[in-house]
């Protein structure tokens, strides 16, 4: 059986001693977020994940979702686990206080995210995708679907979903066909089959939320012809007899007749068998649209935006289970001896933890876990500043930052994410194929994150494509210049510790920018050139992008050990010292052993698109 702890040590370093996640308090309406509510809060959510939703991963996995006489049924648990999970107010966490949630910082939801991910994925994509809804539709929505809708996503009573995918438009969704006609009583009649649906339809909630994208009459073709509409599972009660409105409250919240929406299908997935993914019928059934018309895909992008950097912490949560457990493993597995001397004699082998290739791979899982953690919250907290910063120039500052950063994140953070799966994997040797040990299943939950809300090639094409040339390269100097002003700081100063840490990664940074001028010189004058290289430019960004937390963390673990024993938050009594020295050797390996990885990228990025589209392939 697996298990899960809460990574709340290093949650409490990244959060307090790296972020100094005190500064949130000062932003306007985050004045309650200090760390005594935050902290309390985070606790209290990791004990949910730990003992609620994650002793329903393995099960929920074994016994999927059924589709019968048209209704879905969650696996045995989640319903129960939803009440508890929706009960204690965790749906409305980030959520406004005008609409019933608890106004905290996104920075404490990806918190949750990375624990709810960790703890049970297939369970937390029926919250994350009604957070997502929530979220469109409070920037898109008019007054009256917001009133009617908002409060219900917020409490958890009614669920949501995003609804792109057809049989024939996946990744390009211009190719959408669902047709969205005007009914003359101020909704349309939509009508088309989208598939691929998460969280279609379930016995978790009342009323589902659809957002879905369809085309209205005389529509331009592509995705300029696109518009968004809200399509919910059960009409309102009111609309029956008073279209334009009426009572939106009720305790149900004034549930009338179902509308036009059927479940067509289950998929029969690889993982996140827990999680239904439907096959959605939509036969002339009643919405409204979000948003002006032919404008969807904007709007619909608010939700994927965010979206995607949750996808992003599901990666992440997966590594940190799997890593969890390979470390245990490899504490508690006899087999072998260390090549240099038995270390322990009186048994009858030594732990897996002795064998430098079983080190290698912790250690490896460890460094990206860490790091891509503190990558994840760094913009977190940025999107808290592009939110809510009185300084509009700072605002602006953090929203092109995380612009940049999405399309990493999700790429980076999902592969690394398979990856450090399937090593938890091997650590486990054979044990780790068979199903009873659970590392199988946290591998095939860890990839659909690589495909869904934008297969990972999307992203690298979306930051060469989009982000680098956006405003004249503006996006990027976010990123480029505090790096740059850190290595020459920390790179000539006087630790020589830090110095060791910066010399490796000014050079991988190097490599970065020279290879952001070709990718930019060659992507104008042949988009296929940049193209050809976008994935592997995206993960040797990434890899910087690493490399710059690993070196923030280094110095910060510096300072505290410099001050002695235990001086930070980010351990508990006792065993500061230990925690840092930790983080200066996770940094030490990062630089030595994974960053040289941006090596081999940059040649391959250097070597162009050449003899990617010259060999024949029909
Ligand atoms: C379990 C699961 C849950 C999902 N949940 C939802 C959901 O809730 N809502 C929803 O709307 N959809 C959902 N999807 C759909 C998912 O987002 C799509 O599968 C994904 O966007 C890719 O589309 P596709 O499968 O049609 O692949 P395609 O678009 O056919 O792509 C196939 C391959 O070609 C590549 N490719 C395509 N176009 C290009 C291009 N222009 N340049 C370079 N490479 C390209 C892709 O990267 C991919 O590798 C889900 C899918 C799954 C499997």
């Amino acid at each position: 059986m697996p298990r899960y702890h809460a990574p709340l040590a290093d949650i409490r370093f990244v959060l307090q001693d790296l972020l100094q996640v005190e500064q949130l308090a000062a932003l306007p309406g985050y004045q309650d977020a200090t760390p005594d509510l935050i902290f309390p809060v985070i606790a209290e959510g990791a004990r949910l994940c730990e003992e609620v939703l994650f002793p329903l991963n393995q099960s929920g996995d074994a016994e999927g979702c059924r589709l019968e006489n048209g209704r879905v049924t969650t696996p045995t648990g989640f319903p129960a686990a939803y009440r508890a999970y929706a009960g204690g107010g965790w749906t409305g966490l980030a959520c406004a206080p005008e609409d019933g949630g608890m106004g905290l910082p996104e920075l404490v939801y990806f918190v949750m995210e990375e624990m709810v991910s960790s703890a049970n994925l297939a369970f937390g994509i029926y919250p994350g995708l009604s957070r997502g809804v929530y979220n469109a539709l409070r920037r898109h929505g008019d007054e009256a679907l917001k009133r009617r809708y908002l409060p219900r996503l917020a409490d958890g009573s009614w669920a949501g979903t995003m609804c792109l995918t057809e049989p024939q438009a996946g990744t390009d969704l211009g190719l959408v066909r669902t047709r969205a006609e005007p009914d003359h009583q101020g909704g349309y009649a939509i009508t088309g089959t989208k598939i691929f649906i998460s969280a279609g339809d379930h016995d978790l909630t009342a009323n589902i939320v659809h957002l879905v994208l369809a085309r209205l009459p005389g529509a331009p073709a592509g995705s300029r012809g696109i518009s968004l509409f809200l399509v919910p599972k059960i009409l309102p009660a009111d609309d029956a007899d008073d279209p334009d409105g009426g009572p939106d409250g009720g305790p149900d919240g004034g549930l009338g007749a179902a509308n036009r929406v059927t479940c067509g299908g289950l998929e029969h997935k690889m993982g996140i068998r827990g999680s239904s993914t439907c096959v959605l019928n939509f036969d002339r059934a009643t919405g409204w649209l979000v948003g002006p018309p032919h404008k969807g895909l904007a709007a619909m992008f608010t939700m994927m935006n965010a979206a995607r950097l949750a996808v992003a912490l599901q990666g992440l949560g997966l590594a940190e289970v799997a890593y969890q457990n390979a470390l245990a493993y490899a504490r508690e597995r006899l087999q072998g001896r260390a090549l240099k001397g038995a270390r322990s004699p009186g048994g009858p082998a030594d732990p897996l933890l002795v064998h430098p290739d079983i080190r290698r791979m912790l250690l490896t899982m460890r460094a990206w876990n860490e790091g891509g953690r503190a990558l994840a919250y760094w913009i977190g907290l940025h999107l808290d500043r592009e939110a809510r910063h009185p300084d509009p120039a700072i605002r602006q500052a953090a929203g092109e930052l995380v612009a940049l950063m999405i399309p990493v994140l999700k790429a980076l953070l999902t592969d690394l994410g398979f990856e450090a799966t399937n090593l938890a994997l091997q650590v486990y040797g054979g044990h780790g194929y068979i199903r009873d040990n659970g590392m199988e299943h946290y591998v095939r939950d860890a990839r659909i994150t690589q495909l869904y809300e934008g297969t990972n090639g999307i992203q690298a094409l979306d930051l060469v494509g989009r982000k680098l040339p956006q405003a004249t390269g503006r996006l990027l100097r976010h990123f480029f210049h505090p790096l740059a002003a850190e290595l020459e700081d920390l790179g000539h100063g006087p630790d020589p510790v830090l110095a060791a840490l910066a010399a490796p990664l000014a050079k991988a940074f190097g490599r970065l920018q020279n290879a952001t001028v070709t990718v930019a010189i060659r992507g104008a004058a042949d988009p296929d050139e940049a193209a050809a290289v976008a994935s592997d430019y995206l993960k040797l960004f990434g890899l910087v992008a690493l490399g710059a937390m690993w070196l923030r963390m280094a110095r910060v673990a510096q300072a505290r050990l410099g001050a002695g024993a235990g001086a930070g938050a980010g351990a508990g009594a006792g065993e500061g010292d230990r925690f840092y020295r930790d983080k200066l050797d996770t940094a030490r390996f990062f630089m030595a052993k994974l960053l040289p990885q941006t090596g081999a990228l940059y040649a391959a990025v250097q070597a162009g698109g050449e003899t990617v589209m010259a060999p024949a392939l029909a």
